[in-house]
């Protein structure tokens, strides 16, 4: 009878999310993010990102790894009692030690705000040379460690590792089976970043296709950026209908690093009519979260990377500094209080026009006349190349003719 009670209350959670057709944001900063070389987090940074992404809005939080590192144990257990919106998941292999280990690692979290998720290689590269196991017995593996964490936890997730060069046959006979175990969500892990949208989203469609019991289990997308396509195929399969789409923050992750959480959020901000899908991201907290979690990580935000760079609201140019002043939306594709970012930010230098030059001296309280103006940007011009003309320089280059 209990038994039943709890899978009537785990199916309706699923039913719940997939009717509503919200995207769920799953981060892996913590883990996937993390696992990038030289990225190390200790506990307390750990934590104190895990605040930022709740603050964030994210449904889950895959925490750690606690079966392979006593610190991923420690950080989890900081954010028990702390971190109450986001499920904390752990990752597990498909092994029932692993599982032991995140039952203790989470233990304390509310069973609905719990889960594991468990992963194991299915492809043919995985199968022969890693696991040196055949299909039969991967599933064997599967149906197993699956079974096992079901008994321990409400909300268990199963990720074919390699799935996108695993046989379409097969990839989908360890989704039906997994399900049939008591996998609540299925995973799609493009763990190498070979696919294209176009192939990313054949593999949703023969997915809702062939695993006859989806409709048990949520939808969970997970993408490399070896071709700088991880977003645009975590978009790709947003619109073909996946429930969950796992990110970091600033694409920090193994090689090429992950979708980039800022950059989907943001698409889909922009782009509703497109997706028709809700999400519960608030906009404004992520250019701080990918400051904080660049100076928590060390890794820095290329000046480029979309939503979260130094250059992203910054210009030197003088006909777009013209156009931004007149009208902000003239040369943005969005506004930096909708990011939470500080402001544009009007570069001088020798590409900069009158209009830029008069409005910063008009700032600072200099002589911004048109003849003082015309001077000053005849004296920028003679400056080195690559100069950037800061406050103070501007100040020297307005007063040069006077004192
Ligand atoms: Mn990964």
């Amino acid at each position: 009878m209990h038994d039943r009670v709890i899978e009537t209350v785990r199916h309706a959670v699923i039913t719940h999310h997939k009717r509503s057709g919200a995207v769920l944001f799953s981060d892996t900063t913590l883990r996937d993010g993390e696992q990038m070389p030289g990225a190390t987090l200790e506990p307390d940074d750990k934590l104190q990102i895990a605040r930022a992404l709740e603050a964030a809005g994210v449904h889950s939080l895959d925490a750690g790894f606690p079966a392979s590192s006593e610190q991923d144990i420690q950080a989890i257990r900081k954010m028990i009692g702390v971190i109450r919106k986001p499920v904390l998941t752990a990752l597990c292999r498909t092994v029932r030690s692993d599982v032991d280990a995140a039952d203790r690692a989470l233990d304390g979290n509310p069973d609905h705000k719990r889960g594991v998720s468990l992963f194991c290689g299915t492809s043919p590269l995985h199968r022969r040379y890693k696991l040196e196991k055949s299909q039969a017995e991967v599933l064997n593996i599967i149906t197993d460690s699956i079974g096992y964490a079901s008994e321990k936890f409400r909300i268990v997730a199963f990720s074919p590792e390699d799935a996108s060069r695993t046989e379409i046959d097969f990839l989908c006979r360890c989704y039906v089976e997994a399900i049939d175990c008591g996998a609540t969500t299925i995973g799609f892990p493009d763990t190498v970043g070979v696919l294209t949208p176009e192939k990313a989203v054949d593999f949703i469609r023969a997915i809702q296709d062939r695993v006859h019991n989806l409709d048990r289990a949520l939808l969970a997308v997970h993408f490399h950026n070896d071709l700088g396509l991880a977003v645009a195929n975590t978009l790709a399969c947003i619109r073909e209908g996946a429930n969950v789409v796992q990110c970091t923050v600033n694409g920090i992750g193994e090689r090429a690093g992950n979708a980039s959480l800022e950059e989907v959020a943001m698409a889909l901000a922009l782009h509703p009519d497109q997706y028709q899908r809700s999400f519960r991201i608030d906009t404004t907290q992520l250019a701080p979260l990918c400051r904080l979690v660049a100076e928590l990580t060390g890794v820095m935000i290329p000046r480029m990377k979309p939503v979260g760079g130094a250059n992203v609201f910054a210009t030197e140019a003088g006909i777009h500094q013209d156009g931004l002043l007149k009208h902000p939306d003239t040369y943005l594709p969005f506004h930096p209080e909708t990011v939470g970012a500080d402001g544009i930010r009007l570069v001088l230098g020798r590409h900069s026009g009158r209009r830029a030059v008069a409005h910063r001296l008009e700032a600072m309280g200099l002589d911004s006349s048109d003849k003082a103006v015309l001077a000053v940007v005849e004296r920028i011009k003679q400056q080195p190349k690559g100069t950037v003309v800061d406050d103070e320089l501007l100040r020297r280059l307005a007063t040069a003719g006077t004192s």
